[in-house]
């Protein structure tokens, strides 16, 4: 996620009082066919930064998410999702994250299961006790509302022309039943029927568009696995451009069929921007990408897998220098490798995504458009003290706002962390730390990874126990000096007026 300039301020927008509204229909009695010992409650997997995000016991494998789509973007969709999922304990109750919806059904292995609402949980039992160690599909039928609640950002984004979608961090599931953590990274496919003039696009490849009468269903799969998070679909009266990149790699963006000639000066962009990224870190990670230009004000950009969400905006206002619309471009692109095929363990691992999405914004608007990276980093240095003062240090950021999905994307995950990749490289070198970038997105592919596995892996390969300075530069209070430049300063909070980008 990027936030863009002009919406900085919304980071400082006061939350309104956090009212998380029961939209769970209750539990018919007829269909509670086990009586349950205690109130279903909300569990999580015990993320510092959401503890209620994510479930234990089980990991999927797959979901196969539906919408139907009215053609009124204010209207509830109908949805059907199924979850394949390997269950690692016995379960007498499965607990999904999901919370802005209304359910009409659930069942387990085919069979009808009893389920309730609990915080932001969907609570569902089974009619037997789940055993560990194997297979179980959980089929719900809910709507998939598009409308925010009050005082919560939701994961749906209304677009002038339909849907884009925006989970990160934490509203996936408010769009659909999962398990909404990027721990548990599984397939998707996803389908959407919508009206005739409508185009839908989601991640992955194309599966098929079936025609029926006046409407369309278009089916999508991802060929690697993906964290609820990234998920992306797009409704709109869109039109798609195609185009070939590295590798004969299939590119397709998502534009308002209006703006489709103005924006392809953006668009085509793309190939040698991926060829940059593949000659700095190696392959690019997924089965085809793009850019979903929505008409939306959003105030930020976001790296859904395989197809990046942008603000049409940012394109057509010509306010925006042209290097700083292609850093933002790279920044969501590098994404792809750093956040998407390599996810976080935990949330708190966010600045492993956006110090590097950070730094390779700032590597290309220093080869493409003559814009120092050092200079850029002792800006950084100058305030780090007051980032860390406000918001916790990179690796240990403070808890967001409530109902702000933004709330933990603050400056100090960003150039903040990037500060740290710079510490990193001036400590091992230029060619150790490229080494440990190529390494990095290479071991640990389709995966997720943790601030843990990155301290390791750059002591293994410059040959050195990093653990100190990691420490220091990670979960410190005050930022250390910066090897090589014993010069820089940095300002401690309430001593001068803090820098914003
Ligand atoms: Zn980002």
């Amino acid at each position: 996620m990027l936030l863009t300039l002009r919406d900085l301020r919304a980071t400082r927008r006061r939350p309104g009082p956090r009212r998380v509204k029961a939209v769970l229909l209750a539990a018919a009695l007829s269909t509670c066919l086990v009586a349950a010992d205690a109130p279903p409650a909300p569990l999580g997997v015990g993320d510092r930064l959401f503890p209620q995000l994510g479930n234990p016991g089980y990991d999927v494998a797959s979901y196969d998410l539906s919408f139907t789509y009215s053609g009124d973007n204010s209207e509830p969709l109908k949805a059907v999702t199924t979850i394949d999922a390997w269950t690692t304990a016995p379960l007498e109750r499965v607990n999904l994250d999901f919370a802005h919806g209304d359910v009409e059904s659930v069942e387990v292995d085919g069979e009808p299961a009893a389920f309730a609402g609990a915080g932001e949980d969907l609570v569902v039992t089974p009619a037997r006790r789940l055993p560990g160690g194997r297979w179980m599909r959980i089929t719900v039928r809910h709507t998939s509302d598009p409308t925010p609640d009050t005082g919560r950002d939701g994961g749906w984004v209304r677009t002038a022309d339909g849907l884009a979608m925006a989970n990160q961090a934490d509203a996936a599931h408010l769009v659909f039943p999962c398990n909404d953590h990027p721990s548990d990274k599984a397939m998707f496919t996803i389908r959407v029927t919508a009206p005739e003039g409508y185009t839908a696009v989601a991640n992955g490849l194309p599966a098929g568009a079936e025609r029926v009468g006046r409407t369309t269903t278009w089916t999508y799969r991802t060929q690697h696995p993906m964290a609820t998070e990234l998920a992306q679909v797009s409704i709109g009266r869109s039109s798609i451009p195609r185009r070939t990149g590295p590798h004969r790699l299939p590119l397709r963006d998502v534009v308002p069929v209006k703006d489709r000639a103005r924006l392809e000066r953006w668009l085509k962009k793309t190939p040698d921007q991926i060829a940059w990224m593949e000659s700095k870190v190696g392959r690019y990670p997924f089965e085809t990408y793009g850019l979903l230009m929505a008409e939306a004000d959003t105030g930020f950009e976001l790296e859904t897998q395989t197809l990046s969400l942008f603000e049409s905006d940012l394109f057509t206002e010509p306010a925006y220098p042209e290097w700083y619309v292609d850093s933002i471009m790279v920044h969501e692109l590098s994404h792809q490798w750093f956040g998407d095929s390599v996810s976080p363990r935990t949330w708190s691992d966010l600045w492993l995504n956006e110090g590097h999405a950070t730094w390779y914004e700032a590597l290309y608007a220093e080869e493409h458009a003559d814009r120092p990276l050092q200079a850029r980093m002792k800006a950084a240095y100058s305030v780090s003290d007051r980032w860390r003062a406000a918001g916790g240090p990179p690796a240990a950021p403070e808890p967001p706002a409530a109902g702000q999905k933004i709330g933990i994307f603050r400056a100090n995950v960003y150039d903040g962390a990037a500060l740290v990749l710079y510490a990193l490289r001036q400590t091992i070198g230029r060619p150790a730390f490229e080494r440990l970038e190529r390494v990095w997105v290479r071991e640990h592919r389709d995966s997720t990874a943790s601030t843990s596995d990155f301290v390791q892996l750059a002591s293994d390969i410059s040959g050195r126990d990093l653990s100190s300075f990691f420490r220091a530069w990670l979960y410190g209070a005050t930022t250390p000096p910066m090897p090589g430049h014993p010069d820089w300063t940095s300002t401690g909070p309430g001593k001068a007026a803090g820098a914003r980008r």
